[in-house]
């Protein structure tokens, strides 16, 4: 460990889209002379390879194994394996480390004098007051959402069965209809005094009286919600840090994503080669979705209707799933589109993809890594929220924005086929008018993460803030 450098603690949250961002981040704390201890449990351990192989001097790992749970099958320690609705269980079993990590903490030479964990484990909080040491949240998606969840909490009994909420006080003051409020918000509210919800809402209540708030946006994006979060929600520090997969670890490394088998990967890469330049919209809905059989078929028959060439992720379900037909590939759909589209139906290094010269376009759930994903390589997102809190990302893009076109909502939503494929077909022509927004917005993430930027003064700043942290009594 080198010595004389503050000591943090990291905890990520075991979903892609939550893990890579935070890895991201500590691979610049690490950078900025801070040493970390990463908690990981044994599964996830090789997510981690990348990064300790960039640090093998300030990064070690604590590796507890995970505790079950009734609502997991044993062996599943990560979100992948279990989809969406694995998260409230992960966030509950994980919590049965708060006394593990005590005891690591107090057994240390040299302990933590900080704890960075995801905002999905907010209840880290009271942990950290117990060894009485600030905790710090990582908001691995946007302020805007944040703040929106963090409304619904304060007010719950205001908001609770509305059929619309209007969310007044907020910059261009957004309404939403119940449905589209973030998934786990709903959970909550149908869930009667379900004890895991309860404790999954108070560590989101925990993650605002955090000492602060680490978000992977930037002010270009989000900063009003930056602004709104410390004045009116009342989040002490909060620091803008994104893109980070910009500044992030396969940066570093140029590494192939390991999730991918290169053989797939240069498939499509090999694939994209023979494409003419911006001629191709790629189709993902992210890590955990499969569509099913209504929605698999209105999308194929609007990305026949399209004649645009597209590449198409197509996430397979379990065997009970392909039984009921989720995730199937209409008959006959590969052979009526070869040579225009390529359906894939493994793991695709969708950042390569996004920013290969071929793709134009991106047909995306608006996870909120995809959308950064999406801006950072500058291709138009035709929008199709699903759940969780991509109506919200949606609403940033393409109403307060005017850089994304929606074209589709609901996680049970089915796309009209024909209106899909004219509305493709219109806007991956390049001078789609949203198009000048798209360049605006990615040259302002360019200039956000390098020197003199907002993201970059904003790393500065937590580092610098870290670094002052020896002697924290609760402040
Ligand atoms: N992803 C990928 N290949 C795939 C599917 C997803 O690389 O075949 C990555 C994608 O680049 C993004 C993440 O998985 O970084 C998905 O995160 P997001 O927040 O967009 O959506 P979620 O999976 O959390 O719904």
């Amino acid at each position: 460990m080198s010595k004389g450098q503050p000591h943090i603690l990291v905890f990520p949250f075991p979903a892609q889209g939550h893990l890579l961002p935070l890895l991201d981040l500590t691979h610049q704390l690490s950078l900025r002379n801070l040493t970390i201890t990463i908690l990981v449990t044994p599964k996830n351990l090789s997510s981690l390879n990348q990064l300790l192989s960039l640090h093998p001097n300030n990064i070690q790992t604590l590796i507890l194994p995970f505790p079950p749970h009734p609502n997991l099958p044993p062996g599943v320690e990560n979100a992948r394996d279990v989809g969406n609705h694995g998260h409230i269980p992960i966030i509950n079993a994980l919590s049965n480390l708060q006394e593990h990590i005590i005891q690591w903490f107090h057994s240390h030479p040299n302990p933590p004098i900080a704890i960075v964990s995801d905002f999905f484990l907010g209840w880290t909080l009271r942990l950290a007051h117990r060894i009485n040491i600030p905790r710090i949240s990582f908001f691995s998606s946007g302020a805007f959402s944040c703040s929106l969840l963090q409304y619904c909490w304060n007010n719950l009994n205001d908001v609770r069965g509305l059929p619309v909420v209007c969310f007044e006080d907020f910059p261009n003051s957004p309404s939403f209809k119940e449905q589209h409020l973030p998934t786990i918000f709903r959970r909550y509210v149908m869930g009667g005094n379900d004890p895991e919800l309860q404790m999954v809402k108070d560590g989101m209540i925990a993650n605002i009286e955090s000492w602060g708030g680490i978000f992977n946006s930037f002010d270009e994006l989000d900063g009003q919600y930056f602004d709104y979060l410390r004045t009116t929600i009342g989040l002490r520090r909060v620091y803008g840090v994104g893109p980070l997969s910009l500044i992030g670890v396969s940066e570093s490394s140029k590494r192939v994503d390991p999730n991918i088998d290169s053989g797939s990967g240069s498939e499509i890469l090999g694939w994209l080669d023979g494409c003419s330049d911006g001629s191709v919209l790629y189709v993902c809905f992210g890590s955990q979705k499969v569509l099913s059989r209504k929605q698999m078929e209105a999308l194929a028959s609007g990305l026949e209707q399209s004649k645009t060439k597209f590449v198409w992720v197509v996430k397979t379900g379990t065997d009970q799933e392909v039984e009921n037909g989720y995730g199937v590939v209409p008959d006959g759909f590969e052979e009526k589109v070869a040579g225009r589209g390529l359906v894939v139906k493994k793991w695709a290094p969708q950042v390569q993809i996004l920013n290969h010269r071929a793709v134009s376009g991106f047909l995306s759930h608006c996870g909120w890594n995809s959308t950064l994903e999406g801006i950072v390589a500058g291709v138009l997102i035709l929008a199709w929220p699903m759940e969780a809190e991509q109506f919200v990302n949606v609403r940033l893009l393409v109403e307060d924005l005017g850089m994304a076109v929606k074209v589709c909502e609901g996680g049970d939503g089915v796309p009209d086929s024909a209106e899909l494929g004219k509305v493709i077909a219109e806007t991956m022509s390049l001078d789609a008018p949203q198009r000048l927004k798209v360049k605006e917005v990615r040259d302002k993430a360019f200039a956000a993460v390098n020197e003199g930027g907002s993201s970059c003064t904003g790393l500065d700043q937590l580092v610098r803030e870290l670094h002052q942290l020896k002697n924290y009594n609760k402040q």
